[in-house]
């Protein structure tokens, strides 16, 4: 026993393996708002900020979003090795840089996912026991089409494709390991971060817990 009373070896903040938590979801499911909120509320989790060769939307970030660069850039980037998994959607790229992931994960700190099941698939051959993944399904296509067009970020051009592609998006919800239907975004928001908290609990992540243990039964085995 330490001077405070606290058993040797305890589990302190931070003893604990970082998990890589995937948020995935068509367009305009609610998953953007919902992992903003998570960034907010839940300690110990930071965000993957992609870089895409898509155009800045108004509003958007460089740096904060997205790292927004060009076709050559990327090319060279995944080339290099330097993206943990990376797809075209909407014929742009975007990528997950892989340095900022390792760092955040060896220290014992959450990283939060915002990409497509293409991402996903890629990230969970890589590290599949430090993926945990979840599917936003939005409650119906009319308030699918009705939350991209409030948005209005996108031509009508744009948000008709990206209806039509949200039901090929869909087809892969059976990947994932949690699914959640956005019908209120506190009622999804209060679900998606019971999903964070109890995978937090999992034995291995937790990697002071066998010198805590050994220590307990030290104590109480005489
Ligand atoms: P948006 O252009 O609306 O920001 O994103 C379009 C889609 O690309 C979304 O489904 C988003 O989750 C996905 N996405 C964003 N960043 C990445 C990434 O780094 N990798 C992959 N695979 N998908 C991403």
């Amino acid at each position: 026993m330490s001077a405070q009373g606290t058993p040797k070896g305890s589990v302190k903040d931070g003893e604990r393996r970082g998990l890589m938590f995937v948020l995935s979801s068509p367009s305009g499911a609610g998953k953007t708002t919902l992992s903003r909120m998570l960034l907010e509320k839940m300690p110990g989790m930071k965000l993957s900020v992609s870089v895409t060769t898509r155009a800045m939307r108004p509003g958007e970030v460089d740096g904060k979003d997205y790292r927004f660069i060009d076709k050559t850039t990327f090319e060279g980037m995944a080339k290099k090795g330097e993206l943990l998994e990376f797809a075209t959607v909407f014929d742009h790229h975007y990528g997950t840089p892989r340095k900022p992931v390792e760092d955040a994960l060896s220290s014992g700190e959450d990283v939060l996912f915002d990409i497509d099941w293409q991402g996903t698939q890629q990230l969970r051959e890589k590290a599949r026991d430090d993926v945990v993944s979840v599917f936003i399904l939005p409650p119906s296509a009319a308030d699918l089409e009705k939350r991209l067009h409030t948005r209005a970020q996108d031509s009508d051009a744009v948000i008709a494709g990206r209806m039509s592609r949200a039901g090929h998006e869909l087809s892969h919800w059976a990947e994932y390991d949690y699914v959640v239907i956005n019908r209120d975004v506190d009622v999804a928001y209060s679900e998606v971060a019971i999903i964070l908290k109890a995978e937090r609990f999992k034995r291995e992540r937790q990697t002071g817990l066998s010198a805590f243990v050994r220590d307990l039964q030290n104590q109480l085995v005489k």
